[in-house]
C-alpha cells in the first residue's frame, strides 16, 4: 500500500521545517497499514503560527483591510485548487477514517468548495455598513469587523468539510486561522494546505498545526488567538469552554448528539427511496456523524413494520473496502473507537435490549464493526443515552405522538433528527416540539445557506448560514446623536 511522508509544517502560509522532533503516523483504518506520517507540531510551532496570523491580521494593507471583492476572488481561487484535488483528497479520507468513497464524494470536498464559494458571494453582496434610524439618537451605522485570530480544532470524522465549515467563514471575514486537525485525519489537510498556496492565499492567513489534544489545549488558551471555533465531543467541548470562559475569549461548540428519528404511525415505510432517505439520516460515515438519528422512536403499532425496514435497510448496506465503490459502510476510524463502540454493543445486550442485526466484531483486518440493530430499547438505558458514534441504532417504541417528543427530549443532547410522515404539517408541528438545532423531514441533509448546530450538550452557536459568518465577526454601533451632517 503506497505511503504519504511529509517533513514540513504548513505555518503562516510556507512549508517550515518543525521545530520540534515527534511525528504523527497514519494507519489505514481498513488494514491497520501504515498509510503516512507528518511531523507533529510542537507548542513552538503553534507559537509560530500564531504570530504569523497576528502579523497577517494586524497589516494595515493585509487581508482584513482587502476590498470584499478581493478576498472573495481568493475564496473561489481556493475552491478551484479543492476541486482539482477531490480524487485525492476523498481517498485519503477515506483511507484514514474508513469513510466510504461514495460517502465521501457526497460530504467532503465538493462540500469544501462550496462552502468557499457561498461565503465567497456572501461577502460580496454584504453592505459596509446597515444603517438604522434610531429612537434616541438619529442614526446609528452597524458595521462588522472580523474577530481576529481563529484557532480551530477539528474532529477526524468529516475532516475536510468540518475544518471549511470554519476556515470559509473566517476567511470570508477577514479573519486569519490556525487549524489543528485530528491525528487521525493529518493527510488531507496537507492537500488543503496546498491548495491553499496554489490558489494564493496570503501568507500567514492559514496555518495548520498537527497534534492531539494537548497540542489543542495549548493553541485553544494561546494569548494571540481571539476566538476558538471547536467541533468534537462533549467532553472536548467543555474543557474548551472553561479554558475560554476563563478568559473571556469567545466559543463556538459543535459537539456530539444522540438524535431521535422519530416515525409517525401515518409514515409512508414503501416510499421511493426510503431505504436511502433512512440510511443517510441514520448510518451514513459507518454511524460516525453528530447528527445521525440513532434513536428510532417507533409508534407501538407500527414497532414491527419500523423494525422491518430497519433490519432490511442494514442487511442491504455492503459492509467493506471503503475505497470500493460498492461498500456502504466501512470500518472504524481507530481501534479505540472500533473497542467503544463493541463495549456499546456489550452493554446493549446487558441492559436486556434485543440484537436484531449484527452484535460484533466484523472479521478480517481493520476497525470494523457490524452494523447493528437493537429493538425492545428502553430511552434511560445507556445505548439510548450515551453517544456511541457507530453503526448501531436502538428501537424505541412510544404511545401517542405527545409520548414521542417527551422521549426525543429526554436527552442530554439537542442536535438533529428527523420526522417521518404522510402529512408535513403534522410532522412539522411534531418537528417544532423537539429540542434541536436542526430537524429534518422524510430524510436529513445539512444545508450551507442554513444555520446549523446544537442546544443543551450538543453545543453553543451555529454554523453555515449568515449566522456561521457573524460568528466571526464582531459588531460595531456608531452613533450619530445629532445625524451625519
Ligand atoms: P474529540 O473531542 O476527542 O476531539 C476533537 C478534536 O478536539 C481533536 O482535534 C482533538 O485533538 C481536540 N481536542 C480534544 N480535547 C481537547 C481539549 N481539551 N482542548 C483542545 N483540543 C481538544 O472528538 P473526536 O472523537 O475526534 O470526534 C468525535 C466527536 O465529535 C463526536 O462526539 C461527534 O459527535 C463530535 N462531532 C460533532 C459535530 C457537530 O457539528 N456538532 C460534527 C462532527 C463531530
Amino acid at each position: 500500500m503506497s505511503r504519504t511522508d511529509h517533513d514540513k509544517l504548513y505555518i503562516g502560509g510556507r512549508w517550515v521545517a518543525p521545530l520540534g522532533g515527534q511525528t504523527l503516523t497514519v494507519r489505514s483504518a481498513a488494514t491497520e497499514e501504515i498509510i503516512g506520517s507528518v511531523p507533529a507540531a510542537s507548542e513552538a510551532d503553534v507559537d509560530a503560527a500564531v504570530v504569523a496570523a497576528r502579523a497577517a491580521f494586524t497589516d494595515p494593507i493585509g487581508w482584513r483591510a482587502w476590498e470584499p471583492e478581493r478576498r472573495a476572488a481568493v475564496l473561489e481561487r481556493f475552491a478551484d485548487e479543492i476541486d482539482k484535488r477531490t480524487e485525492s483528497i476523498i481517498t485519503a479520507i477515506s483511507r484514514q477514517n474508513g469513510m466510504p468513497i461514495t460517502v465521501a464524494r457526497k460530504l467532503e470536498a465538493g462540500f469544501s468548495a462550496l462552502l468557499l464559494r457561498y461565503y465567497a458571494k456572501l461577502i460580496r453582496e454584504q453592505p459596509a455598513e446597515d444603517v438604522r434610524p434610531g429612537m434616541l439618537v438619529k442614526e446609528t451605522s452597524v458595521r462588522r469587523h472580523p474577530v481576529g485570530v481563529v484557532a480551530a480544532i477539528v474532529p477526524w470524522n468529516v475532516p475536510q468539510t468540518l475544518t471549511f465549515t470554519k476556515v470559509a467563514p473566517a476567511m470570508a471575514a477577514g479573519c486569519a486561522i490556525v487549524v489543528k486537525p485530528s491525528p487521525e485525519t493529518v493527510l488531507d489537510a496537507y492537500l488543503m494546505a496546498e491548495a491553499a498556496r496554489a490558489a494564493g492565499v496570503p501568507d500567514g492567513v492559514l496555518s495548520i498545526v498537527p497534534g492531539g489534544r494537548e497540542l489543542g489545549a495549548y493553541l485553544v488558551s494561546h494569548p494571540g488567538v481571539d476566538k476558538v471555533a471547536f467541533t468534537g465531543s462533549t467532553e472536548g467541548g467543555r474543557a474548551v469552554a472553561e479554558a475560554c470562559a476563563r478568559l473571556l475569549r469567545p466559543v463556538s461548540l459543535e459537539l456530539g448528539g444522540k438524535s431521535a428519528a422519530i416515525f409517525l404511525d401515518d409514515a409512508d415505510l414503501d416510499a421511493a427511496g426510503i431505504g436511502e432517505s433512512l440510511f443517510a439520516a441514520t448510518l451514513v460515515n459507518n454511524g460516525q456523524v453528530c447528527f445521525l438519528g440513532t434513536r428510532v422512536l417507533a409508534p407501538r403499532s407500527r414497532y414491527a413494520e419500523v423494525i422491518g425496514l430497519l433490519e432490511a435497510v442494514m442487511k442491504a448496506a455492503p459492509v467493506g473496502d471503503p475505497l470500493d465503490e460498492q461498500t456502504l459502510i466501512g470500518p472504524m476510524a481507530s481501534a479505540r473507537q472500533r473497542d467503544r463502540v463493541l463495549a456499546y454493543i456489550d452493554a446493549g445486550r446487558a441492559e436486556g435490549a434485543r440484537v436484531i442485526v449484527g452484535g460484533g466484531r466484523a472479521s478480517g483486518p481493520g476497525w470494523f464493526v457490524q452494523p447493528t440493530l437493537f429493538a425492545d430499547v428502553d430511552n434511560s438505558s445507556r445505548i439510548a443515552q450515551e453517544e456511541i458514534f457507530g453503526p448501531v441504532l436502538s428501537v424505541i417504541p412510544y404511545d401517542s405522538d405527545d409520548d414521542a417528543v417527551r422521549i426525543a427530549n429526554d436527552s442530554a443532547y439537542g442536535l438533529g433528527g428527523t420526522v417521518w410522515s404522510s402529512d408535513s404539517d403534522r410532522a412539522v408541528s411534531v418537528a417544532s416540539r423537539v429540542q434541536t438545532g436542526t430537524i429534518g423531514i422524510n430524510g436529513y441533509a445539512p444545508e450551507p445557506t442554513a444555520p446549523f448546530g446544537g442546544v443543551k450538550a450538543s453545543g453553543i452557536g451555529r454554523e453555515f448560514g449568515p449566522e456561521g459568518l457573524a460568528s466571526y465577526q464582531n459588531f460595531q454601533s456608531i452613533y450619530f446623536p445629532a445625524g451625519r451632517g
